[in-house]
Order: C-alpha cells, then structure tokens, then sequence
C-alpha cells in the first residue's frame, strides 16, 4: 500500500448506453468507477478520482466528451477517492450534491484529509494541494437534473455506508450509480473507525438495499470493482443480512466481540474466498456488534 498510486485511466473508458461512459476502476484500490453522462444540453460526471491531479484529467475528459454542452458535477459521497478532487472543478462545472454530503464533508472532511495521507506515500501525493470543495448546489432528498432529452436522478438513501450517501440513477438507460453502498468481488466497506467515525450503519444500509433492489435497475454501477447487473444488489444485501445474522447471533450468547470477529471473519470468508477486502468484515462486525438491539 505504501506506494501505491491510485491514478484515475481516462484512457480506458467504456461506453455502457448511448452518451453516457464510465471510467472503470480496474479494480485498483482507492480509484472509482467514474461516470459521464450526457444530455443534449448539459453532461453530468459522477465521481471526481483521488486528488487535484486525477480530477483534472477526468475534467479534460468531460470537457472534450461534453464538445461545448454545460458540465455539472457530482458524487456519491464525501469520501476522498469519490470527491476529494471537486474543487478543479470550481468555475467549470455546476458541483451539486445532497445535504447530508455537504454536511459530512464540512464535519469529517479534513480528517478523512490526514488519515488518507497516512495511508501512504502514493496517496499522499495524490492528494497534495487538495482543497475541499464548495458544493454550488445543495439539495435536501431528491432532485431531478434535466440534461436536454434525458433526466437524471440524484437521491438521498439517508445514512448507510456514511452519513451523507446519494444514489445516481439514468432511468432511459436503466443504470445505476451506488457509490460505495454496492462493490463488486470486494467486501462491504464499513468506515468504522470509533471515536473518530461512527456514521456508517449496517441496519440501516440492509434496508436502503432493499429499497435500490427494488428499482430493479438493469446496470450497477458500484463504487468499485466490475459493473454488472441487479446481482450487484443482490449480492451485497445478501452479505449483509448474513454478516448481521452471524454478528448477533454470537452476540446474543454474550461472546466476547474477538471471539465474533474470529468466527464471523472465517464464516464471510468461507462464503466468499475470492473477495478482495478482507479487513473490512472485521469493521462490519464492529459496527453490527454497536447495532446489536
Ligand atoms: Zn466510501
């Protein structure tokens, strides 16, 4: 980790509908799956990449995709890898984001600042001369951004994998974009890090999983990891519920919580051997074990 970069490729782009590309991760740790979305009038990126540097070049990226239509801006949530590259964007684009994004960013930002420039040297460099963004516009659970012949929906789920989480939907092209509530091949990030945060809920991120499955969007988009399909859904709620069924369980027996994170990290770990992200289950049974009724 201590040198890793985690550098946005613009180059490998994909077109997934008609005027709409994603920048896939590749599954490099720290990079999000990026979208560009385009309208008739305006072009909508989701996702700014780590640092001043990524944002940039996703920046150029959309402006030559855009060909002279409006830009707007926004992201999933507040995390650093998702938005901590907004302010390139500042006179360009229209950054619009949720109330509760706006409000985590302002409270935790700057600590998320110097935990990820612990994380390091790669990352630290990444995020030299990163100053957090002004959103331009803010709204409170819902808003519907008309890019000419094609609407976006921007919601709110309410908190789950962090305080502030929006859910991007491009109903015409059936696709979703879930920021880190939904991963593929990886295990649930659970940013569970008392005293300093302890926003994330496992409860009530199992509910707004229901809630998105039952959109039943034909394309996932998730925070990171390969888009696919409904399965996406599927798979993390089903992970879940499981993670929360084996915590309480053995919570309800009163079994020291080591004892949990043993038993519940070699059950996850059994169910699914090729999951990247394997220090994440340990935080999910924390923060389950704090849920317990
Ligand atoms: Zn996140």
């Amino acid at each position: 980790m201590t040198n890793h970069d985690p550098v946005v490729q613009v180059a490998g782009a994909e077109e997934l509908a008609r005027d709409l590309v994603v920048i896939p991760n590749r599954r490099v740790e720290l990079v999000p799956n990026i979208g560009v979305i385009g309208g008739t009038r305006a072009v909508l990126v989701v996702e700014t990449g780590l640092g001043p540097a990524n944002a940039e070049a996703v920046l150029a990226f959309a402006a030559e995709f855009a060909r002279g239509r409006e830009l707007y801006l926004t992201t999933t949530h507040f995390h650093p890898e998702h938005a901590f590259g907004a302010e390139v964007f500042a006179g360009r684009a229209t950054y619009l984001v949720n109330q509760a994004q706006a409000d985590d960013l302002a409270a935790k930002g700057p600590g998320y600042l110097g935990m990820f420039r612990g994380l390091g040297d790669g990352v630290a460099r990444r995020l030299e001369g990163v100053s957090l963004a002004q959103p331009d516009v803010v709204y409170a659970d819902a808003y519907d951004l008309d890019l000419g012949g094609r609407v976006v929906h921007l919601r709110a789920t309410g908190r789950a994998h962090s305080k502030g989480d929006q859910v991007v939907t491009v109903p015409d092209a059936g696709m979703m974009f879930t920021g880190d509530l939904v991963e593929a091949g990886q295990f649930a990030i659970f940013p569970w890090f008392p005293p300093h945060d302890t926003d994330v809920s496992g409860v009530r991120w199992i509910t707004v999983m229901e809630r998105l499955a039952a959109q039943a969007p034909r394309v996932v988009v998730p925070g990171h990891g390969d888009v696919g399909g409904p399965e996406l859904l599927a798979a993390t709620g089903d992970y879940l519920r499981l993670l929360r069924d084996e915590t309480w369980r053995r919570r309800d027996s009163a079994m020291p919580e080591e004892t949990i994170v043993a038993e519940v990290r070699a059950a996850m770990l059994a169910r699914h051997p090729d999951w990247a992200g394997q220090d994440w289950i340990e935080k999910g049974v924390g923060c389950l074990c704090a849920e317990h009724p």
